[in-house]
């Protein structure tokens, strides 16, 4: 059971409700869907009802309700704990969405299926249209502190949709199916894959089953928008979003109890009667191209082929569950299937076995739980799969006889149940040596294998799985709180706003790029907006401002952006000042030739980086990685500071500084925190402010007193007193000030 709770009420959005509503002659009846994720929220709702804390707990689910909202039958499954709120769409919206972004797309694109994926602007608007009529309908029944959590591929716009609409909210979202490499997510349209990585960006936790998912979508986000990750943590403009692995669980004392119920027993004696002392070889899945049906019975057949003892003394009950087959695809996969079981039961069948018994159809749990626990062989061997919890459940059932689970490496379960056969499908030489392997490993090896796998299944269950999530999703969210208070508020602002007109000496220091300016992939083409240097122009007006710009930057480009303007300029992070209309002065002479030891390893460095680019400044070299792919930059950035490092031993006036994905050599010992303290030697300030976005300026923020007000723009962490989001919030700030 799930033990701790972090809300009042969970919200779940998932594009189906947990239940069926099917017409029987006693009327409309409410049929539980089958499902880990359906069974571990129910129960939460059922421990919420035997939780007699007086906290009145509550789960609402939103989703799609096959034509059958207004059904009374809901009074059945409703309760003062659990309610539905069923989504309507009209049928035309809901076949481009589910059926056509949903399914003809997303589906097959992230199973890596990418020739069967269909590109269809339609279905992406219709996939926008459902998401926002979800959104819709959560944002009207939500109330403070509620935790939503949304489900899976139907709703990856949905986390900033509401997000836009109720910034506080709390929102987990979790994806049940792979999270693909960024080489096939990049096959989405442009305009696509943005909204998809924003949208998902919405929520605060985003859960995914395995850590190899969890680093693809990281590496998506990166290459997609940009945005800064450190391990599994994004920073957006405004908060900090976790990714991380949950691979789901089942519900495992449920699937491994009813093994020994009545009925269970019953069905179970009735398939050993029939298979007459034959081994059993058990397979089910939905009918899906995932599941890699047809590559299995060429297993199965190459293992008939090449162990001919075993004919006649195994069977194959090969389960297919019905599933989308009115579409062509899925019809022709089918008769190709029950084609390929007819030929190799007509090459290998005698009068008396046939290999392979095939049924479609959908299994009661009696049934499934019965021919898990019979089967010597548990062959789950899909091309592609989010998880797989019939892998789980095959391994949770073996109670009565012990048996061996055969799967395959594509499926995200193959990560916890190392125990297994672990096999790859496509190789049919090795599937059929591992069928051969299991059906004769001895009960002791068996039984070790069993045992660790169940034990693990059993502790990491589907209710440890929900509750991890929740605890989670509390981490980060104390995580944001405790930067959200370093993020200047209204208060705030009003403080710095009066403290500025209250003072009669002030002195403000301004970082360039990032700060006045947004970045730009070509340095030079970083030039200042009207509206900030109109900013900074009112405030040098006011004689008790003094206005300094710090940067990076070279003396020439300074002087162009700030041409008769009143500012001291600082350049290259503090080697060069110049006052006013004075001359430019250096911080101290360096040393002849210095470069010359440098360059050579920078240039080589941009021939073995491709995108990155070398600035040379008077005073230092920068080598730029902002466009090279941000993995390999930083493969490459480890393996240059590594070379230099070498350098630096013998020269010890040579500093490497690291900005906003640059690295920059310098020769002496300077920074921008030595050229704010130079220049208010000997004055004082009764107000004092910086800003700046990178590692430079915090050399800056360091050097200042307590007092000022240093200022980080970005959500990295900092030793500024507050952040602000972006370079905009700032504006806003300084445009506050001069008001
Ligand atoms: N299942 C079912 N009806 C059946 C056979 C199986 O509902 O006739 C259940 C099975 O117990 C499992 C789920 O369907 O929980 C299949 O989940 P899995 O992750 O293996 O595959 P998916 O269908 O989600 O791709």
């Amino acid at each position: 059971m799930i033990t701790e709770t972090h809300f009042k009420r969970l919200v779940i959005a998932a594009y189906r409700l947990p239940f069926q509503f099917i017409q029987t002659k006693k009327g409309v009846k409410a049929v539980q869907n089958s499902g880990g994720l359906v069974s571990a929220i129910l129960s939460l709702s059922e421990t919420f009802k035997k939780n007699g804390s007086g906290v009145k707990q509550k789960i609402v689910w939103a989703g799609i309700a096959d034509n059958s909202s207004d059904n009374p039958s809901f009074v059945d499954v409703e309760n003062e704990h659990f309610t539905i709120k069923p989504v309507k769409l009209p049928q035309e919206l809901n076949d481009l969405y589910y059926g056509g972004f949903c399914n003809d797309l997303i589906w097959p694109l992230f199973h890596y299926f990418s020739s069967y994926s269909v590109f269809n602007n339609d279905y992406f608007k219709a996939y926008e249209e459902a998401n926002s009529r979800f959104c819709d309908e959560i944002v009207a029944l939500i109330q403070p502190g509620d935790f939503i959590w949304v489900h899976d591929y139907q709703l990856l716009l949905l986390p900033e949709m509401l997000r836009k609409r109720v910034p506080d909210a709390t929102i987990g979202l979790f994806l049940h199916i792979p999270f693909p490499s960024f080489e096939i997510f990049r096959l989405l349209p442009r305009h696509w894959r943005e909204s998809i990585i924003n949208g998902m960006l919405g929520a605060d936790l985003i859960g995914f089953h395995t850590h190899d998912y969890t680093q693809h979508f990281i590496k998506s986000v990166k290459r997609t928008t940009g945005i800064e990750c450190h391990q599994n943590l994004i920073y957006t403009a405004n908060k900090v979003v976790k990714a991380d692995a949950f691979p789901i669980g089942i519900d495992y004392d449920k699937f491994h109890s009813a093994c020994l119920n009545i009925k269970v027993l019953a069905a179970k004696q009735r398939i050993l009667k029939n298979l007459l002392g034959q081994k059993l070889i058990f397979s089910v899945d939905r009918l899906d191209y995932s599941k890699g049906l047809l590559l299995r019975l060429q297993g199965y057949e190459t293992f008939l082929e090449n162990f001919p003892e075993w004919h006649s003394r195994v069977v194959f009950n090969m389960v297919v569950v019905p599933s989308r087959d009115t579409i062509d695809k899925y019809k022709e996969m089918k008769k190709e299937i029950e084609s390929t079981v007819g030929r190799i039961n007509g090459k290998y069948s005698t009068l008396a076995w046939r290999p392979i018994i095939y049924q479609y159809k959908s299994l009661s749990f009696d049934e499934l739980v019965a021919l898990y626990d019979v089967s010597d062989v548990g062959l789950i061997t899909p091309l592609r799969d989010g998880m797989n919890l019939v892998a789980k459940e095959f391994v949770a059932c073996q109670v009565e006889n012990k048996g061996v689970l055969i799967v395959s490496e594509m499926a995200g379960a193959a990560a916890e149940l190392n125990e297994a056969l672990i096999i790859n499908p496509v190789d049919h030489f090795v599937m059929a040596e591992a069928i051969r392997t299991a059906l004769e490993m001895e009960p002791a090896e068996k039984l070790v294998r069993l045992e660790r796998m169940q034990r693990r299944l059993s502790n990491y269950n589907v209710f440890t799985w929900a509750d991890d999530f929740f605890e989670e999703t509390s981490g980060i969210k104390r995580q944001q709180l405790s930067m959200n208070v370093k993020f200047i508020n209204d208060a705030i602002l009003l403080k710095i706003t009066e403290d500025y007109r209250n003072a009669s000496r002030r002195i403000l220091f301004l970082d360039y790029d990032g700060t006045l300016v947004a970045f730009n992939k070509y340095p030079e083409l970083a030039v200042i907006d009207k509206k900030p240097l109109e900013i900074v122009k009112r405030l040098t007006r006011d004689p008790r401002n003094r206005i300094v710009i710090i940067s990076g930057r070279n003396k020439e480009f300074l002087e162009r952006q700030f041409n008769q303007i009143d500012v001291t300029l600082v350049a290259e992070h503090g080697y060069f000042i110049k006052r006013g209309n004075e001359l430019w002065e250096a911080a101290f002479d360096q040393e002849a030739n210095w470069k010359e030891s440098v360059m050579p390893i920078l240039l080589e460095y941009v021939r073995r980086c491709n995108g990155t680019f070398i600035e040379e400044k008077t005073g230092s070299i920068a080598w730029h990685y902002r466009n090279a792919d941000s993995d390999f930059a930083q493969l490459r950035l480890h393996e240059l500071k590594d070379d230099l490092a070498e350098i630096i031993r013998h020269k010890t006036d040579f500093e490497i500084l690291e900005g906003n994905k640059v690295l920059e050599v310098k020769c002496g010992k300077y920074d921008k925190g030595q050229a704010a303290n130079a220049l208010m030697l000997n004055d004082s300030f009764d107000f004092i402010l910086a800003a700046g976005d990178d590692k430079t300026d915090e050399f800056l923020f360091k050097a200042l007193p307590d007092v000022a007000n240093t200022i980080r723009v970005g959500l990295s962490p900092s030793v500024a007193k507050y952040n602000v989001s972006e370079f905009s919030v700032l504006l806003k700030l300084l445009e506050a000030l001069v008001a």
